[in-house]
């Protein structure tokens, strides 16, 4: 097995679903190429976000939308809260260059 990225998104692909988990739609996340491991659920997500390190919950119900609806990548998982997404999209205060966000 190949070093893989630690941070895994919470969903665990062959696990049953545990209690109070979302399950997942399966056809709506044909966008997403991988080799079968689609996740079948989603749980309720707990984190520290990575900029202010205020705790916080990426929701079931969310994560099901961002991956299913919003066609997010399957291995990208929330890092920030709510308050300092926002204040990166606005732009103005911004820590680190982002290539991607610097660009005109
Ligand atoms: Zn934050």
């Amino acid at each position: 097995m190949a070093d893989e990225p630690t941070l895994l998104p919470p969903h665990m692909p062959g696990s049953p679903p545990p209690p109070g988990a979302v399950l997942a739609d399966r056809d709506k996340l044909s966008h997403i190429n991988t080799y079968g491991d689609l996740p079948r659920w989603y749980r309720d997500y707990a984190f520290n976000c990575i900029d202010c390190g205020i705790a916080q919950l990426w929701t079931a119900e969310q994560q099901k939308w961002y991956y299913e609806e919003a066609k997010g990548h399957i291995w990208a998982v929330a890092v920030r809260c709510r308050a300092c997404r926002k204040r990166r999209k606005a732009g103005g205060t911004s820590s680190s260059a982002d290539p991607k966000e610097a660009s005109p």
